[in-house]
């Protein structure tokens, strides 16, 4: 299986040669191509990457909205992504849903949605996808990670959430406990750390990497370095 970030910003207003395209992954095997996400910057790009699934993690125009004009091939997402989705020209024989926590083969590779704490109006969820012993998790917008241990049990790599690197940006409901946001790449290191997880992929870059990407790449590596586990700052057109 071939990993390919084909964007690697959020929904930022900066941009940078490495970090111009709204953050979308492609794997392909065996000649087949699986793209997540398909945000705004795709919209006029979307079919020249002739992909033949798009899987999306939720709605949020930097992860969806390259769809509004249709898509390619067929789209999977979960039924409340669809929700909001609904007025996107794509045909009914088009849409595919994804239900949470059940394993569906796309393209020969194996994907599970997990349900992750990130936006209140656009539920998200991460995928653990498998290809024969290559076994990951891609989460690239996300404050917290429903069933934490079962997602990243035993994986070689988590793609994460690189919208910022030690500033906190969850907050609460009023009232409530529940948060939502994006967790930072510390805390992200952390759960690696915990869950024995090697290394860390950075996508979905914010202002701190797209700006300041030497004095980002330091200060990643270092926090990295004091929990044991290795770290790469994503750039669009990047192959693993
Ligand atoms: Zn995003
Ligand atoms: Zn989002």
């Amino acid at each position: 299986m071939q990993v390919t970030f084909l964007g690697t910003r959020g929904e930022i207003k900066p941009k940078s040669k490495r970090h111009s395209m709204h953050t979308a992954t492609l794997f392909s095997h065996e000649g087949s191509r699986v793209m997540i996400d398909c945000g705004e910057t795709w919209l006029k790009k979307i079919k020249r990457m002739r992909p033949d699934h798009i899987i999306l993690t939720h709605a949020h125009p930097d992860h969806a909205y390259g769809l509004k004009e249709g898509a390619p091939c067929p789209v999977w997402a979960t039924k409340q992504t669809w929700k909001l989705l609904d007025r996107f020209p794509i045909p009914k024989s088009q849409r595919r849903i994804i239900e949470p926590y059940k394993k569906k083969r796309i393209g020969g590779i194996q994907f599970e949605a997990f349900k992750l704490l990130h936006s209140i109006r656009c539920p998200a969820v991460g995928y653990r996808i498998t290809r024969g012993n290559m076994r990951l998790f891609y989460a690239p917008d996300v404050a917290w990670i429903e069933k934490m241990e079962k997602a990243l049990k035993r994986i070689e790599l988590y793609i994460g959430d690189g919208a910022t690197i030690t500033r906190p940006m969850i907050r609460k409901v009023k009232g409530t406990d529940q948060i939502f946001g994006h967790a930072n790449v510390r805390q992200q290191l952390t759960w690696c750390q915990k869950m024995k997880v090697p290394k860390m992929i950075v996508t979905h870059c914010g202002s701190a990497i797209v700006t300041h990407e030497n004095k980002a790449q330091k200060q990643i590596s270092s926090l990295a370095e004091e929990l044991n586990v290795a770290v790469e700052i994503a750039y669009d057109g990047m192959k693993l």
